[in-house]
Parts: C-alpha cells; sequence; structure tokens
C-alpha cells in the first residue's frame, strides 16, 4: 500500500455561531493516494465543502488530525500554512472564482506570482495549463467574453498551474448547464488519467461515475464508501 497523500484521522469540526453549535463534520477517517480520484457525495448541509476547505487548508479541523504529503498540517503558523497550500493544493469552485478585471492568462499566472515563480517560468507555466485545458487560444480574453464552461476551464487551468499534489474541485458544474458540465468533467477525467490526484466534491452521484471511488457523507459522517469500477460507464 502506497504511502497516503492525504490522510485525515477523527476529523472533527464544530461551527458556533450565536451560541448554537452546529456539527458539521463527527470524526472522519479518509486516506487517499497519488493518482486517486476521489468523489465526496452527500446531500446540501452534510457537510462537503468543510471537508474540502479542511484538506485545502483553508479551514482547521476542531479535533483530529491531517497529515498531507507526509507532513503533519495543524498547529502550523498561517503564513507556512499559506505556503503549503500554495504548492500543494489546486482548488476549483463552484462560482469559478476569476478575477473579472484580469486577462484569462493574468489569472492563471498570479497564484505562480505569488509563490515567487520567477517571470519566464510563470509564462511557460501557465501557457502549458491553459493549453491542456483547450484555453490557450483564448489567453488575451476577459472572463467576461467567455461561456461559463469556458471560464471553469480557465479556472481549472489556474488550479493545474503550480503542479499542486491534488486538486480539490467543490461541485465544479453546479453553475454550468448540463453540456459544459459534461465537458468539465470529461477534462477532469482527462486529468486523472494522466496522472493528477483529484477530489471532487458533488451532490449529484452521477457526476461521480469517472472517479475511482466515491464517499458518500451524511450528517457529517462517512455512511459508505464505494468503487466506480466499471470502466465502460459513460
Ligand atoms: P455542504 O457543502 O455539504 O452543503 P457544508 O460543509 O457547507 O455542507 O455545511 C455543513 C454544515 O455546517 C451546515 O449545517 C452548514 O450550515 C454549517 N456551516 C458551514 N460553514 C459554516 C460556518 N462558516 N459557520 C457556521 N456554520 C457553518
Ligand atoms: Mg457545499
Amino acid at each position: 500500500m502506497p504511502e497516503s497523500l492525504i490522510h485525515l484521522e477523527g476529523v472533527t469540526k464544530v461551527f458556533l455561531t450565536d451560541e448554537v453549535e452546529t456539527h458539521a463534520l463527527s470524526g472522519i477517517h479518509m486516506d487517499i493516494v497519488k493518482g486517486e480520484y476521489v468523489s465526496i457525495a452527500g446531500p446540501s448541509g452534510c457537510g462537503k465543502s468543510t471537508l474540502l476547505s479542511i484538506l485545502g487548508l483553508l479551514d482547521s479541523p476542531t479535533e483530529g488530525s491531517y497529515i498531507l504529503n507526509g507532513r503533519p498540517v495543524q498547529g502550523l503558523s498561517l503564513p507556512e500554512r499559506a505556503r503549503i497550500r500554495n504548492r500543494e493544493i489546486g482548488f476549483i469552485f463552484q462560482s469559478f472564482n476569476l478575477i473579472g478585471d484580469l486577462t484569462v492568462y493574468e489569472n492563471v499566472e498570479l497564484p505562480l506570482t505569488y509563490r515567487g515563480m520567477p517571470a519566464a517560468e510563470r509564462k511557460t507555466a501557465a501557457m502549458e495549463a491553459l493549453e491542456k485545458v483547450g484555453m490557450g487560444h483564448r489567453a488575451k480574453h476577459l472572463p467576461s467574453q467567455l461561456s461559463g464552461g469556458q471560464q471553469q476551464r480557465v479556472a481549472v487551468a489556474r488550479a493545474l498551474a503550480g503542479k499542486p499534489a491534488v486538486l480539490l474541485a467543490d461541485e465544479p458544474t453546479g453553475n454550468l448547464d448540463s453540456k459544459n458540465g459534461d465537458s468539465v468533467m470529461q477534462l477532469l477525467a482527462e486529468l486523472h488519467k494522466a496522472g493528477a490526484t483529484i477530489v471532487m466534491v458533488t451532490h449529484d452521484v452521477r457526476f461521480a461515475r469517472h472517479a475511482d471511488r466515491t464517499v458518500h457523507i451524511f450528517d457529517g459522517r462517512v455512511v459508505q464508501e464505494q468503487m466506480e469500477s466499471d470502466p465502460t460507464r459513460a
């Protein structure tokens, strides 16, 4: 068994708002190895986004431990967490989160600038990522000049450009019509075939068909794990 890229043990997350406790996650155990494509499914409010935020170091568990790429990440300083997030994590959001007054190219380049990559390397990495998602010919466009599906492709390129250890996608087709949604799912499947490790959240298990396995969550707990073993399914 190869060493896990992601190892969660007893991860619990309690939100406290107006003296009301919400147990968003309760005792989650999870191991994801390099090259796996895992989908996380479950009804609205069951804790999927909270789990993905913890995996992406955007939030911390109330209890439990998280080891990313062999390294315990709790108790690190904020700058250290930000540095690891920037290097190891590529995040894809439901609403794309592109910056409207930057071009497609500039959007993809920005996180590389944050991590101090020299300009020439940034250009190569950003263009390579845009080509990979089929958006190289749109580099000079603004996000508003693209369809939703194209914008999400650019967001995937932005997530990929820094060659992160894992891609995290939170309902990446949630704002897309079914044609654009299928095309983005197809893109993630291709990236997986090329070796990417992907964790994708979806409320619709039909989107999980390209994944190696699906983790079903209900009320903040893992209730079922299912292998998506039939490669002939469309
Ligand atoms: P999902 O993504 O599966 O719809 P979430 O992870 O967004 O679920 O939410 C899980 C639970 O935690 C919900 O009850 C939600 O209201 C609550 N929750 C999520 N984020 C916060 C927050 N920042 N503050 C308080 N409660 C939150
Ligand atoms: Mg969510």
